[in-house]
């Protein structure tokens, strides 16, 4: 079917909710797709932050193969192995504690969060949460309660749950706005929807203070950040600011879809028998894929690579003098190019025009978050050929 015709297809059949998407994506393979009139594009997105392994890597596609084939689906009234490996895999790379809830997207992993802060809040008095302003936690309802941004937030109140919002990155507002009364602090290590916004250094070991200082938990929301993404496995590893529960999503599976909430110490022990659950969390194909995921990431020094190849990116991009352009935030292969007006639209389509795909973030900020096998060169092809994209932007035409 020709892309024209599914997109006016997918029109009448879907919610509106999307918009219809630009382009219909018909295969990739590494760092490369293909559209359905056999286009080719760089993809700078990895499916929002997700495919960490690029398309078709030979050992995702060998896990899930062998998995579906062997054992596709128990639910939780029976156990498999490879969920057991990759919680117990999880726990060995966050220090080797924890315990493990699986859920099938970010924002069920952060329900989970949210329903042991809310049962850590009722065993001791505690009754409201802080989170950020402009922050983004998810959809559902509860998620939803904690998510800053009014325009996603504010049409389906109102919530059940006293939230407070405080400006990201500000510790002292964060200080102020946290007491004993406090259940829980839910942060992004730098918020990803907003328009990938890191806070100034040191706001999460501040975050950390104040909930060990208050007892409030301290929930990171990793769902975009983690397995890599910024050139270390977790990113509050670069402030060594442990929460209290981890939520995570995106890049765990590589595309297969997978989420997991992890708590520390006595809150991994919050829930009793019978509190929560999911048909399909940590099913054997996403727990394989996962698992392929993390060996992969560990076997082909991944990490590094998303360093590496990022300070490269942000040089690149850091090089380039546009009137468009204004600079670039971000850590590893997470960044946003920053513009100096309301561009990101235009720049997204005339990059897509020149054969990258990239996301209109924020009216003046483009998410880049490659998959992390994104090599030197490709990134290189990027920055090479920005200068010309930013002008095609600014004159208005498609490349
Ligand atoms: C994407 C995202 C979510 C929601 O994940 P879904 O899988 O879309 O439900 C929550 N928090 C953060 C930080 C995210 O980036």
């Amino acid at each position: 079917m020709s892309g024209e015709e599914l997109r006016k297809r997918f029109e009448t059949a879907f919610m509106p909710n999307y918009g219809v998407p630009p382009v219909v994506l018909a295969r990739g393979e590494g760092c490369r797709v293909w559209d359905a009139g056999g286009r080719e594009y760089l993809d700078l997105i990895a499916g929002i932050a997700v495919s960490s392994l690029g398309h078709g890597h030979p050992a995702l596609v060998e896990a899930v193969s062998a998995q579906v084939a062997t054992l596709a689906h128990t639910s939780n009234l029976f156990l498999h192995e490879p969920e057991v490996l990759l919680a117990e895999r999880l726990r060995e790379l966050l220090g080797g504690d924890g315990r493990v809830f699986f859920a099938n997207s970010g924002t069920e992993a952060n329900e989970c969060a949210l329903k042991l802060a809310i049962k850590y809040g009722g065993q001791n008095g505690r009754t409201y949460f802080v989170a950020a302003e402009n922050g983004f936690h998810g959809r559902t309802m509860g998620a939803l309660s904690l998510t800053g941004k009014a325009s996603i937030r504010e049409p389906f109140g109102p919530f059940a749950l006293d939230v407070r919002f405080v400006p990201y990155g500000d510790a002292a507002a964060l200080e102020a706005a946290v007491d004993e009364n406090c259940a829980a602090v839910f942060l992004e290590p730098a918020q990803g929807e907003a328009g990938v916004v890191p806070p100034p250094e040191g706001y999460f070991t501040a975050a950390r203070e104040i909930c060990d200082a208050t007892g409030a938990l301290f929930v990171a929301d990793e769902i975009q950040s983690a397995i890599g993404r910024t050139g270390t496995w977790f990113a509050f590893q670069h402030e060594n600011a442990k929460p209290d529960i981890l939520s995570l999503a995106k890049g765990l599976g590589g595309g297969l879809p997978i989420g997991a909430c992890i708590a520390f110490g006595p809150h991994g022990d919050l829930f009793a028998k019978g509190d929560h659950g999911s048909t399909f969390g940590g099913n054997p194909v996403s727990a394989a894929a996962a698992l392929a995921v993390l060996d992969t990431i560990e076997a082909d020094g991944l990490l590094a690579n998303a360093a590496a190849v990022g300070e490269i990116l942000a040089e690149g991009l850091d090089g380039i003098d546009h009137p468009l352009l204004a600079g670039v935030r971000g850590r590893g292969l997470w960044r946003a190019a920053v513009l100096t007006g309301p561009h990101a639209a235009a720049v997204e389509t005339a990059a897509r025009a020149a054969g990258f795909l990239v996301n209109a973030l924020q009216p003046d900020a483009l998410r880049i978050a490659p998959p992390l096998v994104l090599t030197a060169e490709q990134a290189r092809s990027f920055t090479g050929a920005f200068p010309a994209i930013l002008d095609a932007a600014q004159n208005g035409r498609e490349g």
